[in-house]
């Protein structure tokens, strides 16, 4: 287990572009802000997705894609540091017009409408690591 009890910084509350990639929206916001440790929230509609389950077996992402108007009922994620740069982990719960849902990691997402809020966590920058018992990139001590 790794531990980092971390103060927080500003809160942000941000319109995102009708039409643009949810994913790169939350790096641009982040970015944009000089937020390299954060957490977020965003409620909305998406045109089209693109989500992931993963399997913890092969350690291969499974991708499925929406291509249909779904309501972002839930996306939740945080941002660190992966190879130097602002990296942004975000799952997501979609439904689509009889209230069905379907939910995993959220690869990209066109933007109907949709509102962030995310906050700042000051700390140093918060580093994703290969790890080697789940193929993933988690947070490490280094
Ligand atoms: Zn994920």
């Amino acid at each position: 287990m790794l531990v980092r009890n971390i103060e927080t910084g500003r809160n942000l509350l941000v319109r995102l572009d009708h039409g643009a990639d949810i994913v790169s929206q939350i790096s641009e916001a982040a970015a944009s802000e000089r937020i390299h440790t954060g957490v977020f929230s965003i409620i909305g509609a998406l045109t089209d997705a693109q989500i992931a389950f993963y399997d913890q077996e092969s350690h291969e992402y499974h991708e499925l894609m929406v291509d249909e108007p779904v309501e972002l009922v839930s996306c939740t994620g945080n941002i660190s540091t992966k190879d130097g740069k602002p990296f942004v982990h975000a799952h997501a719960v979609l439904a689509g017009l009889e209230g069905e849902c379907r939910g995993g990691h959220l690869i990209k997402g066109g933007i109907f409408a949709a509102e962030l809020y995310m906050q700042e966590l000051l700390s140093p920058p918060l580093i994703r690591m290969h790890d080697s018992v789940t193929g993933l990139y988690l947070w490490g001590d280094g």
